[in-house]
């Protein structure tokens, strides 16, 4: 089949916060091809600076944009997703941003091989790559941020044990910006509400930047709440403060990963980070391949891979297909609490089932369905003109 069309959108909330949520906006990517099919995808990053890298008029060889490079191409099977990946890059040489904004494309095109060839995404990786193929449940984790006091942390705590959670990780909010007995406080009461039996994740939110000994200190105050990792202590490319940290081996497992906007720096992380838990977004990194990639050296160097979602269930479907076949892989940031936007994005949405687990669907390309009626109240448009040329212009949804 030959690529058609190549439609970014842009949907936000009415008012946008400077809360660290970053389900208030989003872009989406759908791309249609002459076999009347048409594959989604949802980009983690600021969506109008990766708009931009779908329309931007050339400057040069190394800075075509990404509709030039994908429509009137060939898309039949996952080799043409991993060849049109290569144009891609290779189009967008100088654009810094591609991979953030070719995410969206990327899983599209997955989501549209799978459906052509009527196979889930997890399998045609599982073939590509000559691994087992048997998809295996995860255990979600529910994703929230701290309250601006431990009070707060508490009874939101509370609330997430009372919807069923057994396990949450909080982050961000105030967490290192006071004295260190207030950092204990808040992890303490995320301890007590979510009670003994439940894993607690701690996410510092990049809090300490390249300082690696707060950071250990830290880790090794919190160890008595037994949380299963310590996130982002430090700054997302600080790798020879994150080398510093593990070798001293902090009492806490450390993790990062999610800032990695290429390959190279989750590769970074893990080889001289010493990182043990690699948390990837599908949605930042270029897509699903090189998050596939990064799954399959998290095997090799005997560490667990994550997902990072912080996004709707179109991200979670993108980013359960990498990972969903390892079954030492096995929790799930599960995004519990995003804006109206980013829960009417999907009309079927992953459900955590009965045994409290969520799993990957056994249908063709991502398996999801993006209810366009439901998020077009949200649908900025947007329209771009140089001199007296429209460069961009919105399609409808
Ligand atoms: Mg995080």
């Amino acid at each position: 089949m030959k690529i058609t069309a190549v439609d970014p959108f842009y949907l936000r909330m009415p008012d946008i916060t400077t809360a660290a949520d970053g389900t208030q906006d989003t872009l989406l990517v759908r791309v249609r091809t002459d076999a009347g099919l048409e594959g989604w995808g949802e980009c983690d990053a600021s969506p109008l600076v990766s708009l931009t890298v779908y329309c931007c008029p050339m400057s040069h060889g190394n800075i075509i944009n990404i509709r030039t490079s994908l429509i009137g191409e060939t898309l039949d099977g996952p080799d043409d997703v991993v060849r049109l990946s290569e144009k891609v890059l290779r189009n967008g040489l100088d654009i810094q941003q591609i991979e953030h904004a070719y995410s969206g494309a990327e899983i599209a095109l997955w989501d549209l091989v799978g459906q052509k060839l009527g196979k889930p995404v997890y399998r045609l990786l599982a073939e590509m790559s000559g691994t087992s193929d048997v998809p295996h449940p995860k255990l979600p984790y529910a994703s929230v941020l701290f309250g601006d006091t431990p009070e707060e942390t508490y009874h939101i705590a509370v609330g997430l044990r009372e919807r069923g959670y057994r396990a949450a990780k909080f982050g961000w909010g105030p967490m290192g910006k006071f004295d260190e007995a207030n950092d204990i406080a808040l992890v303490r009461a995320a301890r007590e509400g979510m009670g003994a039996e439940a894993q607690i994740m701690i996410d510092a939110g990049v809090v300490w930047g390249t300082d690696h000994e707060t950071a250990y200190q830290r880790a090794e105050a919190f160890a008595q709440f037994s949380p299963t990792w310590l996130e982002e202590p430090l700054a997302p490319d600080a790798v020879d403060a994150y080398g510093a940290l593990t070798q001293k081996r902090p009492s806490v497992p450390i993790a990062a990963g999610e800032g990695s906007n290429i390959y190279r720096m989750a590769e970074d992380l893990i080889v001289h980070g010493g990182i043990q838990f690699v948390q990837i977004d599908a949605g930042r990194i270029g897509g699903i391949m090189p998050s596939f990639k990064v799954r399959q050296l998290a095997e090799q160097r005997g560490i667990q891979y994550v997902n990072h979602t912080f996004k709707s269930h179109l991200s979670l479907a993108a980013s359960l297909h990498v990972f969903a076949t390892n079954s030492d892989f096995n929790l799930l940031e599960y995004p519990a609490a995003g804006s109206e936007l980013s829960q009417r994005l999907i009309a079927d949405p992953f459900p955590v089932e009965s045994d409290g687990m969520v799993r990957v669907k056994d249908l063709p390309g991502l398996g999801v369905c993006v209810d366009t009626e439901a998020i077009r109240p949200y649908l900025a448009p947007v329209r771009i003109e140089v001199g007296t040329d429209a460069v961009f212009e919105q399609g409808s949804l």
